[in-house]
């Protein structure tokens, strides 16, 4: 809707990274983009400054109980107050609302976004999520009702943007980068004693915890090789990794003749989130620009599976499909909560994962709801398996020495 003067941007999860930078895109647009509906789950008193800041038409305050107990006496009179799923599922599918951003965090996402996409809206994705959880029904889903599903994710923009040096038939592969993470460095003996704080220190990336840590096991790329197989309908054998700790290179395409094309930015959230919003059209962007005119170098390594065994999860995962990658979702949903938790050590998040991979009842083609019901199981059987197993074995060796 070119001919319009202002595209109005719902915020699914306004007061994350994500969201926090899609309004300082939106804020620097002169007025071609308005925030109609922004969204949070818990620090309700951001969501409320936000509120007031830009007065958007709607706030979605999407944990039911934390609404009711907050004081929303200071909401600007011209902003509604919506709650629950329903709220996010109504600002998602608004006749009036142009551009999604899909920002929440984890399988929480999925909802918003399967309501965009089902009212044929244009989605800004980086909840990637919901593509590792349900990429067949989100895909086919977008085709059904012309919604456009366009990455945030900064790897996946770089494809994006790469492919269009050339036709779909002629790609041979797909390099994702990957920045390596905080512990890109450490032995096998260190990383059993990582800690939280160490594993939220990201070199290149300031972004929310769950990422953070996804980005130190590398589950992040994992994800992220799910999340390309869905979007440009790629197999699994055309999609590599490769470490690149400046993180300057977000990805490169390879084409037939063995020409590559990579797309580069410093690293900066802000330029994808715009494209996302404007494409196809570029316009000035607030996100930091490279300076080519000082001295730097870029650097490629293969990534270590043995160190980093998550990655391996990435490919078993996009390769069976299925209700994998909704097992795996979970399993590493409640896993990095429970280290951040100091629970277990930074190494049983694989080993959560791959413990649930393995015990998983697997179909090859699930409903949405089947799903849903296998997230809820694999994370009561995550929780499960962690008392009873990972932190008895724990305090054994404890006991032991
Ligand atoms: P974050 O933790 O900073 O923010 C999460 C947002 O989701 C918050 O607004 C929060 O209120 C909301 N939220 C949390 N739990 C919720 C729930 N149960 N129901 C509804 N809303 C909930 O996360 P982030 O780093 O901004 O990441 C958001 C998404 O973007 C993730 O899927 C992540 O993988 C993806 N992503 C982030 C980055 C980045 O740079 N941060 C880069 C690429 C992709
Ligand atoms: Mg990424």
């Amino acid at each position: 809707s070119s001919s319009k003067s202002s595209q109005n941007v719902v915020v699914l999860g306004a007061t994350g990274s994500i969201g926090c930078s899609t309004l300082d895109v939106i804020r620097a647009s002169k007025g071609a983009f308005t925030p109609f509906a922004l969204t949070a789950h818990g620090r309700l008193d951001d969501l409320l400054k936000a509120a007031i800041k830009y007065q958007p038409k709607y706030i979605v305050a999407s944990d039911d109980a934390a609404a009711q107990a907050f004081d929303w006496s200071q909401l600007p009179p011209e902003t509604t107050l919506l709650t629950g799923t329903a709220g996010l599922q109504e600002v998602a599918a608004h006749s009036e609302a142009d551009i999604i951003v899909s920002a929440i965090v984890g399988r929480a996402g999925l909802e918003g976004t399967f309501a965009a996409i089902a009212a044929g809206k244009r989605v800004a994705l980086a909840n990637k999520e919901t593509l590792v959880v349900a990429g067949h029904l989100a895909t086919k889903l977008a085709q059904e009702s012309g919604a456009e599903i366009l990455p945030v994710d900064s790897e996946h923009s770089a494809i994006f943007q790469a492919l269009m040096a050339g036709s779909e038939t002629d790609v041979r592969k797909v390099i994702l980068t990957a920045s390596g993470g905080p512990f890109r460095k450490f032995t096998q003996q260190q990383l059993l004693k990582v800690t939280a704080d160490e594993a939220l220190d990201h070199p290149t990336w300031k972004m929310g915890p769950k990422i953070t840590v996804d980005s130190a096991t590398m589950m992040n790329k994992a994800l992220e090789l799910i999340e390309a197989k869905w979007l440009f309908n790629l197999k699994v054998d055309q999609i590599d990794v490769v470490v690149h700790p400046q993180s300057i290179i977000h990805s490169i395409v390879e084409f037939v003749d063995g020409s590559m094309v990579a797309q580069m930015s410093p690293p900066d959230m802000r330029m994808p989130i715009q494209l996302a919003m404007t494409y196809p059209e570029r316009t000035e962007c607030p996100a930091r620009k490279l300076d080519l005119t000082t001295a730097f170098s870029l650097e490629f390594e293969p990534p270590d599976y043995e160190r980093f065994p998550a990655l391996k999860l990435g490919k078993e995962v996009a390769e069976r499909g299925g209700t994998c990658g909704a097992v795996l979702n979970a399993a590493n949903e409640v896993a990095v909560q429970q280290f951040l938790e100091g629970k277990i050590r930074f190494v049983d998040i694989y080993r959560v994962c791959r413990h649930l991979l393995d015990e998983h009842p697997f179909e090859s083609n699930p409903e949405l709801t089947r799903l849903l019901e296998l997230d809820a199981w694999a994370r009561e059987e995550s929780i499960k398996w962690i008392t009873c197993c990972l932190r008895q074995a724990k305090d054994q060796a404890c006991s032991n020495t």
